[in-house]
């Protein structure tokens, strides 16, 4: 059986520092959400607040409607009673254990002992691919197998919510990517509700029904992963999500088909249209233009030309098999593009850079999370004001 949990307006301090500032966040059974951010965005500090190794400040956390946490009246329920499974980054297990006497340490708690604890044991190994290694020593195994065995042990005694926090970041690259599909596989399977904490936005994105980018202890967009690669709320989002160009440009016209913009630096003629602009954008206004470098193709200078597209002159090229990355300089401003690797272009040579208009993101000078941090630069003294 699995739970919903619900975060109402949560808020840690440590000392001075707003480790989680007033988060809400609703969860529902079976989903996997994902705490993506930065190192210190407060997404270990939430994880921990939700297993009840932490107590908040203010808020309130609810399993399904069962108060776990109502900071204000002193309620507080003990993580050992939350029945939530949990992984962290180290491997966790019990060296001087067997797998089997790892794995089987939550059922010991709980009093299920001889053969049901066996076979719910043999059952849960059977699940992360370990059947039969019972009697191994848990030093005996490889950093995947043993990462199995934390998952094993964090599942067997049936939680209703299993919390994992950065559980693949010790192991190498192609079983982390092995272990990621696995993990899916498994939590789908078991239909268990999971939050999962990680700082790697590939990661997030593989795993997650729902993805919640954190900054600096605010939740900055909580949405499923392709609406936050493609429709990121805020600056901050869009930069965590991949890489990004940012290009300085004027507002040249606004109209019912959306809004052309001229590009610092550039030949005036140039315009680049973005098919949904933000409300309130008036001719003359200095924006920034947002774009992903696999949107900005780079072709022929004599290629067709669309209503969208610049000059340039290639600055740098990185030959990579199946395309071409390029540095191409548009007027002042340097803007990372990809081409074709059966027409490669060398440094120095114009070319012709095109960009659909709905892949566009236009920021005004404010982002809108700016406002939004003010407060929280005052608190943590990190701010100048
Ligand atoms: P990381 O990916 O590095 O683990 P994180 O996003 O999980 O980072 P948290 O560990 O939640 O971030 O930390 C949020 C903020 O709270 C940081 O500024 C951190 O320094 C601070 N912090 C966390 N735990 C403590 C603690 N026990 N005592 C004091 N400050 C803490």
């Amino acid at each position: 059986m699995s739970a919903g949990l619900h975060l109402k307006n949560v808020t840690k301090h440590f000392g001075s520092v707003r480790a989680v500032n007033n988060i809400n966040l609703d969860i529902s059974e079976g989903e996997f959400v994902t705490l993506l951010g930065p190192s210190g965005c407060g997404k270990t500090t939430t994880l921990r607040l939700i297993a009840g190794l932490e107590k908040g400040d203010s808020g309130a956390i609810y399993m399904d409607d069962t108060p776990i946490s109502l900071m204000d009246q002193g309620i507080f329920v003990p993580p050992e009673k939350r029945g939530m499974g949990m992984v962290f980054q180290s491997y966790a297990v019990w060296p001087h254990m067997t797998v089997a006497g790892n794995v089987g340490f939550p059922l010991k708690l709980r009093g299920i002992r001889g053969a049901e604890r066996q076979r719910r044991v043999g059952e849960v190994l059977r699940l992360v691919g370990l059947e039969g290694l019972e009697e191994r020593g848990a030093t005996q195994l490889s950093g995947g197998q043993q990462q199995r065995v934390a998952l094993a042990r964090a599942i067997v005694h049936d939680p209703e919510i299993l919390l994992l926090d950065e559980p693949l970041s010790n192991l190498d690259a192609k079983l982390r990517g092995e272990m990621r599909l696995e993990l899916r596989a498994l939590q789908r399977r078991l239909k268990i509700t999971t939050v999962f904490v990680t700082h790697d936005q590939e990661e997030a994105m593989a795993l997650s029904d729902r993805i919640v980018v954190m900054n600096r202890g605010y939740i900055e967009q909580d949405a499923p992963p392709a609406e936050i690669y493609e429709r990121p709320a805020t600056r901050f989002a869009m930069d965590f999500m991949g890489s990004i160009n940012h290009v300085k440009a004027v507002v040249s016209a606004v109209d019912s088909s959306g809004a052309a913009f001229a590009i610092e630096g550039a030949n005036s003629q140039e315009r680049v249209l973005v098919a949904t602009p933000p409300n309130g954008i008036t001719p003359g206004q200095a924006v920034t233009l947002s774009l992903r470098p696999e949107d900005v193709l780079v072709l022929e200078a004599n290629s067709e030309r669309t209503r969208s597209h610049w000059d340039g002159v290639v600055e740098t090229t990185a030959y990579l098999g199946n395309r071409v990355d390029y540095l191409v300089r548009i007027g002042d401003q340097v803007v990372r593009g990809v081409g074709s690797s059966t027409r490669r272009f060398d440094e120095g040579t114009r070319v012709l850079v095109k960009i659909e208009p709905v892949v566009v993101q236009v920021w005004d000078g404010n982002d809108p999370t700016d406002e939004m941090y003010e407060d929280n630069l005052t608190v943590d003294g990190r701010g100048n004001t």
